[in-house]
């Protein structure tokens, strides 16, 4: 049985309390919220804190709040919450069913948004306990100095294995930042860095306090993801898409996939030549097969390397089907 090693849990009661705890703290501390990522990683010794500053205990950060043109959802809002949350089904059913799609109902009703987007990225050959680790020397990522994906290779290949992540840039939601130097907002794609190591533009003294995500009247929504089994598995690849329709042909759409780098990669740009036609299922299988190529997943997550990147192309389709036929 895997242990958590000691360390100093603080339980701050305002978001301030929170963000000065951790400036004074520094590298030793980290911010939790479900635990469901960081305590098992602190059990492997993937990530070390002395000091875990827990967020639940802040009312203010978990509320999710519809206006008229947006909803701001709190960072410790649960994935359980914002999966079934009315408004979030009816008006931006991508995110919720993302959230609804992570892992288990334990896990969701433990998990958070926040956390789901600040989750560590994943790879074969470090989501393992510290001897197996040791056994090979350890990795760039941590302890050690090779990837053993692309033994070449200066960077890590680590994989963005958030469900929602891909949706949260699909949607244009916008992250807002807190530390005791202030706070800032960023677009969703600039929150996320294409590093297995370094894999978010937050600073460590950084608190995610808020999502905000405009509402899409008239957009129609879908998320995708493959994963061995029904339940329970992290993504080997989402596919977030969204569209908008205008008098029968294609004003606007947007295409991320997930788990396929170290980061969600956006495909938009690929899309674009459906723009202003009616849809058909042949240009939507020529987008498929561009965004397909592009794909390029390593041999360091579930199931085979080369049947995942030949999924994507599948996966594009559907979801690309789902909102414009
Ligand atoms: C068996 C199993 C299966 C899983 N399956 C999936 C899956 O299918 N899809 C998926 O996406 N995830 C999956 N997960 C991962 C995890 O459960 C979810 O990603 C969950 O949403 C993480 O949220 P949390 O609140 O528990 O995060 P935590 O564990 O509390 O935190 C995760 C990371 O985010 C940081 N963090 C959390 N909140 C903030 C904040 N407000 N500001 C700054 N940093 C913050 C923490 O410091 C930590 O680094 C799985 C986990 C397990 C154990
Ligand atoms: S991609 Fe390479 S460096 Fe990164 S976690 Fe995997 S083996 Fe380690």
């Amino acid at each position: 049985m895997l242990r958590l090693p000691d360390f100093q849990y603080l339980a701050p009661r305002s978001l301030e309390e929170a963000a000065s705890q951790l400036a004074e703290h520094g590298s030793r501390a980290m911010v939790v919220a479900g635990g469901t990522d960081l305590y098992p990683n602190m059990k492997r010794r993937q990530q070390e804190p002395t000091v875990v500053i827990g967020l639940r205990g802040i009312p203010e950060l978990r509320n999710i709040a519809a206006t008229d043109g947006a909803v701001r959802i709190g960072p410790t809002a649960t994935l359980h919450a914002v999966a079934t949350h009315p408004r979030l089904r009816t008006e931006l059913p991508a995110l919720a069913t993302a959230a609804g799609l992570v892992s288990t109902p334990h896990l969701r009703r433990m998990g958070t948004l926040g956390g789901n987007l600040c989750l560590d990225t994943r790879c074969t050959y470090y989501d393992q306990n510290y001897h197996w680790r040791k056994s090979i020397d350890f990795c760039m990522k941590k302890d050690g100095a090779i990837c053993w994906v692309a033994p070449n290779s200066r960077r890590c290949w680590a994989v963005s294995s958030s469900d929602t992540a891909p949706v949260a840039v699909a949607l244009r939601a916008r992250l807002t930042l807190l530390s005791v130097s202030g706070s800032r907002s960023l677009e969703a794609a600039e929150f996320f860095r294409d590093d297995g190591i370094d894999y978010l533009t937050r600073r460590p003294d950084e608190i995610l306090s808020a999502i905000d995500l405009p509402l899409h009247p008239g957009w129609r929504m879908t998320y995708q993801k493959l994963r061995r089994r029904g339940s329970f598995d992290f993504p080997i690849l989402g596919v977030a898409a969204a569209a908008r329709l205008q008098d029968g042909l294609v004003e606007d759409v947007r295409l991320v996939l997930g788990a396929v780098g170290s980061s969600p990669v956006e495909r938009s740009a690929l899309a674009q030549p459906l723009i202003g036609h009616p849809p058909t299922l042949e240009a939507i299988k020529s987008v498929a097969a561009e965004a397909y190529k592009g794909a390029r997943p390593l041999d360091n997550t579930d199931l085979n390397y080369a049947w995942r990147k030949k999924m994507a192309r599948v996966y594009v389709e559907r979801a690309l089907s789902q909102v414009l036929l």
